[in-house]
């Protein structure tokens, strides 16, 4: 027997002097000095009297205990279940409630309300602060460096993910050891990730991206990472010329930008920038290239799915496409009401099946007969469309979808034309009530810094390149658009804030 996710992430790595995390004080963690951390940390969940299957939900800031909390998981057989460091405490308890967790590992500013909850749903709390103290860590250290790792089936549960929440409640994704490394093992192929690769690693480890894509690519090309406590442009700056690789959302990329010391010089010893989370905005891609000469590749995933597409490492990398389906991932474009394929071209819903595919929401039966087919197929609640070459492009989310007077209207149709207006940083197209209409086109558009841009002017421009049903009926300006931790435009935000404006 075996353990696949802890063999094949962790395992490998054992007794290896290989440097895993550079820190931003200067020390070094090594491969070994991880695993041994890991094995502690596992020895004290048998200690406290967890079980293979029992789940662990973390509520930490991210540190390199944090990141052997999931090796930790992973070892001793346990459902790894990182929560978002936003969430406050009162919102913690819908997870800790709804996953069934055994073990709570929280920081220790949230112990005493924690504790509280815990009692109340028969969890243990432990305490983890972002420097390595609490109680968890003052048993770990006595506890042996090794640990007999248990096994496990490839479909056995390694995590419960919880989505954004960009659409609406978080919902816990189920997701196997295999949906994991099968993953890692296709991007670091498409990504083309040896050991000589160091990543800037600069994103939360409670969602997908830094936590699967980053971390897992690392360990499986036995690579190494910069391992940053939050973004911050002075400290990415300060490490790029070690680095190989960054991982962003779209918001790292503007950000550094935006910084006169990002130059092609700084750039130089860097193969490979990523992005998604979020579009990319076209404007960015070129920009981007202009000031360091290397383009951004974007690729679309998702907390169900972990990732799906990818622009080629090799090849073109087209602008405001996610590229093509990955190794292994199938990916159609269907009629959101007859389930049937569409003919590459049209828009419809994206639907994906391949060995990343989750195996369902934790207790929302309704809701995984839903979206997950009997055949396999997810459907991602993202619209999109394949174009002639077969890259996909993201339109838009199901659930952001205008319907007025009966048309279907895509909002980054609009949005690609409000962009490119003179003054315009970006924009962000909703549909809000409307008496006659239903819904009807509000565009809300973000000015690039110091400008004023003219919104008569502007709506001239888009009447003239869109059809009648698709323009906006009034522009409005804002100073930025609402944004989560990973970037992503909050539609829902202003949705509710101008809903009242035509009724
Ligand atoms: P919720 O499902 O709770 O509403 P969420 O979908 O935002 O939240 P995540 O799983 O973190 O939660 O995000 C996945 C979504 O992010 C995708 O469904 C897609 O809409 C968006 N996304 C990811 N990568 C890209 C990309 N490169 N371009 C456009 N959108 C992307
Ligand atoms: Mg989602």
């Amino acid at each position: 027997m075996a353990n696949p996710l802890y063999d094949g992430l962790f395992g490998v790595h054992t007794g290896k002097t290989t440097p895993f995390m550079h820190l931003l004080n200067g020390e070094v963690i090594t491969h070994q000095d991880f695993l041994s951390t890991a094995s502690q940390i596992a020895n004290v969940t048998v200690q406290l009297g967890l079980k293979p299957g029992d789940r662990v939900a973390a509520q930490v800031e991210k540190s390199p205990e944090a990141l052997a909390l999931y090796a930790a998981c992973a070892q001793a057989g346990l459902v790894f279940l990182p929560l978002n460091t936003a969430y406050t405490v009162d919102e913690l308890s819908y997870f800790i409630e709804n996953s069934g967790a055994s073990l709570i590992v929280c920081d220790g500013k949230n112990e005493e309300k924690l504790s509280q909850l815990g009692s109340e749903l028969g969890a243990r709390v432990e305490t983890l602060n972002a420097d390595g103290s609490g109680s968890l860590m003052d048993q770990a250290r006595d506890m042996p460096s090794t640990f007999a790792t248990v096994d496990r089936e490839k479909d056995d549960l390694a995590a419960f993910l919880y989505t954004s929440g960009t659409t609406g409640r978080s919902k816990g994704a189920m997701l196997t050891q295999d949906n994991l490394l099968s993953n890692a093992n296709t991007l670091v192929d498409e990504w083309r990730f040896t050991a000589d690769d160091v990543l800037i690693h600069a994103l939360p480890i409670f969602h997908t991206h830094g936590l699967f894509v980053a971390t897992n690519v690392i360990l499986t090309s036995g690579s190494s990472m910069i391992f940053m406590p939050k973004f911050d442009v002075d400290a990415i700056i300060a490490r790029m010329p070690e680095a190989t690789a960054l991982m962003g959302v779209p918001t790292f990329y503007t950000r550094l930008l935006g910084d006169a010391r990002f130059t092609k010089d700084l750039t130089a010893h860097m193969r490979l920038f990523v992005s998604g989370s979020a579009p990319l905005l076209a404007e960015t891609h070129v920009q981007f290239e202009e000031r360091t000469g290397h383009r951004i590749l974007e690729r679309y995933g998702m907390t169900e799915t972990n990732m799906n597409t990818s622009n080629p490492y090799e090849g073109e990398r087209r602008a405001g496409t996610v590229g093509f389906p990955l190794p292994g991932v199938e990916l159609k474009i269907t009629n959101p009401e007859t389930g049937e394929t569409l003919p590459d071209g049209d828009v419809g819903q994206i639907e994906v099946r391949g060995p990343n595919v989750f195996k369902g929401y934790w207790k929302m039966p309704e809701k995984t007969a839903a979206e997950l087919r009997e055949d396999g197929f997810f459907i991602t609640g993202d619209l999109g469309r394949i174009d002639e070459d077969g890259y996909v492009h993201i339109v838009g989310r199901n659930k952001d979808l205008i319907i007025s007077g009966g048309y279907n209207i895509y909002p980054k149709e609009i949005e690609l034309v409000l962009d490119d207006q003179p003054g315009v940083l970006e924009s962000a197209v909703i549909g809000v009530p409307h008496p006659d209409f239903g819904e009807t086109v509000l565009g809300v558009v973000v000015p690039e810094n110091g400008a004023s841009p003219n919104l008569s002017a502007m709506m001239d421009a888009v009447c003239k390149s869109l059809a009648r049903f698709k323009h906006p009926r009034e522009l409005v300006v804002l100073d930025e658009l609402p944004r989560n931790t990973m970037g992503k435009v909050q539609k829902n935000i202003l949705r509710d804030q101008y809903q009242g404006m035509f009724t």
